[in-house]
């Protein structure tokens, strides 16, 4: 057992409490890593909300990046002192969408609760999104971890183990956008911007962002975005059309979590589009829809968890992508914060006005 300081949640919806929590070390397949940079997702704030359920108390963070401090036996490929990425996604290999090459969607089940965490006292601790990020140190299945160059630094590093291959997988594997095509990207947010960067590297001809806030468009145009529309405008589908000649999107991803995104989301597709549903609203939340259109226009909607993403598959290339500046990364941390100050951080991202907070633990 190693005691680490750590972000517990014991209520949901109230603040973080920075205590010291019992990390026991790792076992057969496991991984330890000492995190050096761990950033704040939506994901994260609709967990410590309540809004997906879980057991507590828990610890959450899920995007992360650090350094192997501990090898379970049977780990081959790592050795003590590797720059890694900790992820959510924890792959058995062996179930059928695994053995498929889906490991987003691996169907056997993890007891969150019978994780590596522990209370001082014994008692349970949720290993929350099977990472327990927002801590000193993680343990985690071998699966998780992804290797990555020395030389990026830590804080960029985070963003890909969550909101970069969440937002560039979902355009490139799961909508397979092709060079010509237009993409809609509604959200301008850490996850909306990656989107626009995936449609700008599969050759998108047009990449219209929307979003409620004039600021986050311009930021979209250093991203890749061709063209910005105002969600607040009463009829943006309108300026869409007229953008795109009439022919409206091939491709709409919604990026946010907000229903009323979902809601206009087919408004903007073209005949034979496909709008995917890349953020995550609470469980419970509906949606409408006119089925007709859909049927008459050929048109589909789909979801992607994690943009599809196969870590050994896709984190060598994006990381290349970013040592050649054709993808970028330190562009989306907009603040840096101590673990102590994770409650500030978490109201920052809250507020919308962020790409991605991200904790630095050295
Ligand atoms: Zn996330
Ligand atoms: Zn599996």
């Amino acid at each position: 057992m190693t005691k680490i300081k750590a972000a517990v949640c014991h209520e949901f919806g109230a603040p973080l409490s920075i205590e010291e929590v019992e990390l026991r070390a790792p076992q057969a397949g496991e991984v330890e890593v000492e995190l050096e940079a761990c950033a704040i997702c939506f994901s994260d704030i609709s967990f410590l909300d309540g809004g997906w359920g879980g057991d507590l108390p828990a610890v959450y963070g899920h995007e992360a990046a650090g350094r192997v401090s501990a090898l379970g036996d049977g780990v081959s490929g790592l050795k003590i002192g590797d720059a890694v990425l900790v992820t959510l996604i924890r792959s058995c290999a062996t179930c059928t969408p695994c053995a498929s090459g889906v490991p987003t969607q691996c169907a056997t089940p993890y007891d969150r609760m019978s994780g590596p965490l522990s209370m001082p006292d014994g008692s349970l601790l949720e290993h929350g999104l099977a990472c327990g990020a927002f801590a000193e140190r993680a343990v985690v299945d071998q699966s998780q971890i992804a290797r990555i160059p020395d030389t990026i630094p830590m804080d960029a590093a985070s963003l890909l183990s969550c909101g970069v291959v969440t937002g560039v997988g979902a355009v490139v594997n799961t909508a397979k956008v092709r060079p010509g095509q237009t993409v809609v990207v509604i959200g301008a947010g850490g996850v909306g911007l990656n989107a626009i960067q995936g449609a700008a590297i599969s050759g998108a001809a047009r990449i219209i962002a929307i979003d409620m806030v004039p600021e986050k468009l311009e930021a979209a145009k250093e991203f890749g975005a061709t063209d910005g529309v105002l969600a607040t405008d009463p009829k943006p589908w309108k300026k869409v059309a007229e953008i795109t000649g009439g022919r409206m999107a091939d491709a709409v991803m919604v990026t946010v979590g907000a229903i009323p995104a979902f809601e206009s989301a087919p408004r903007f597709l073209g005949s034979g589009g496909n709008m995917y549903l890349v953020g995550m609203p609470h469980s419970g939340d509906k949606a409408t829809y006119e089925p007709v259109i859909f049927g008459a226009m050929a048109q589909g909607m789909k979801g992607t968890k994690m943009g599809d993403v196969v870590l050994k598959r896709d984190i060598p290339w994006l990381v290349d992508l970013y040592g050649q500046g054709r993808l970028k990364l330190d562009e989306l941390v907009s603040g840096r914060w101590r673990l102590d100050q994770i409650n500030e951080a978490i109201a920052d991202t809250r507020s919308g006005a962020a790409r991605r907070n991200v904790i630095l633990f050295k």
